[in-house]
């Protein structure tokens, strides 16, 4: 038998669960489908969730692709953002880019001082530092890189997958799991994708909210994005200002560590605009269109990973994607790639567990 065919009856049969419709989860089930060719030989997909787009974490925010500009990055991370930026990058070549949500853009990152390049300097097109001209345009940063990215918006993406993965013939269903063990006596395989959420599932201390809040503004002259760091703020408590592809603009610059709420508040309204402003003052014009507080799945690393829960009949593999932090849509399609190994993995060590005669 071919080595593909082979892969594809070893699934067969397989009942899979993904809990999560955000862009990890969908992306997770696309990369296991595509991996068996969309095959009927392949394993059966449903995924659980309770809010599907647009009403996930991703719905709502810009979708740069940026990954942290500074702190040690484990290596595998890095490699599935490089995964990520290549499979995207192919897109860009079909006229249908835009029903995807995706986009070229350039834009710049501001320091107080200087600092080391990033690991995806060379991920990225174009990256160089900021000359003093371009410099004397932003007062009170004295660093800084530009370079041009990708822009992916969730809003269209995420149902530009639900799309691809119901042609496949992917089931999808709404409801709130409140504990893994529930599936298992129907499902083989269960795919963690609960973001967030994921603190109140598994034992797992690491995982925590980290609040952010957005005000969309339309302000369609703005042409590219701007990203500021403060040593002394920490991670993203710093203006940014990233435009999307219809004018509307989201601009940002908080980060709270193990706020729960996802209310807007004022205080943080305040900070952001006075900020935003500060960096680009044209956007004082602008006419604000929508606000919204959501909560980055935060942790050291992301937690890729199988875990055996339950023994003898109710045993069941888990597989666990969660924890992108603020760079989720930055990573996602590498992170579903190494979740579809671990799939094929799980499938292999299943079918030598059953007689050879059998
Ligand atoms: C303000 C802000 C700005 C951001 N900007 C960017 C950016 O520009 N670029 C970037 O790369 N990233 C950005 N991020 C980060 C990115 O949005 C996240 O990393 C990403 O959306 C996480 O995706 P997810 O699928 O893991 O989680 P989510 O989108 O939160 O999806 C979780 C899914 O799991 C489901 N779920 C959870 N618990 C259960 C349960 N018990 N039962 C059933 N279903 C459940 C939910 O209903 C949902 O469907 C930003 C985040 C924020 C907050």
């Amino acid at each position: 038998m071919a080595e593909g065919l082979e892969l594809q009856a070893s699934a067969g049969g397989l009942r899979v669960a993904i809990v999560g419709a955000g862009v990890v989860g969908l992306s997770s089930a696309l990369a296991i489908v595509e991996h068996y060719g969309g095959s009927p030989l392949g394993p059966t997909i449903t995924v659980f969730a309770e809010k599907f787009s647009p009403h996930t974490t991703g719905d709502y925010v810009a979708g740069l692709w940026q990954p942290y500009p500074h702190g040690p990055v484990p290596p595998a991370e890095t490699k599935w953002n490089w995964e990520t930026f290549q499979y995207l990058l192919q897109f860009l070549k079909r006229a249908d880019v835009p029903e995807m949500g995706l986009f070229v853009q350039s834009g710049y990152n501001l320091f107080k001082h200087r600092v080391p390049d990033p690991p995806w300097c060379d991920i990225v097109l174009g990256f160089r530092h900021l000359t003093q001209d371009e410099l004397s345009l932003f007062p009170g940063w004295s660093y800084g890189w530009f370079n041009t990215t990708l822009m992916l918006e969730c809003k269209n993406y995420l149902p530009w997958l639900m799309k691809k993965l119901t042609n496949y013939g992917i089931k999808f269903m709404k409801k709130k799991v409140t504990n893994f063990m529930e599936l298992s006596p129907s499902y083989d395989v269960i795919i963690n994708c609960t973001g967030v959420e994921a603190a109140h599932l598994v034992p797992d201390k690491e995982v925590q909210p980290g609040r952010g809040q957005l005000t969309k503004v339309y302000a369609p002259w703005l042409k590219h994005f701007y990203s500021t760091h403060d040593e002394q703020k920490g991670l993203y408590n710093a203006p940014y200002i990233l435009p999307g592809s219809t004018g509307v603009v989201a601009l940002g610059g908080i980060l709270q560590l193990g706020n729960w709420n996802e209310e807007v508040n004022d205080e943080d309204r305040k900070y952001i605009w006075e900020g935003c402003c500060k960096l680009v003052p044209s956007l004082r014009n602008a006419r604000v269109v929508d606000e919204w507080a959501g909560l980055r799945p935060c942790r050291s690393s992301i937690r890729l990973e199988r875990e055996t829960l339950g023994s003898g009949f109710s045993k069941v593999e888990l597989i666990h994607n969660y924890g992108h932090g603020g760079y989720g849509v930055t990573i996602h399609w590498g992170c579903a790639q190494a979740v579809a190994a671990l799939f094929v993995e799980i499938c292999d060590e299943k079918k030598r567990a059953v007689p050879s005669h059998l």
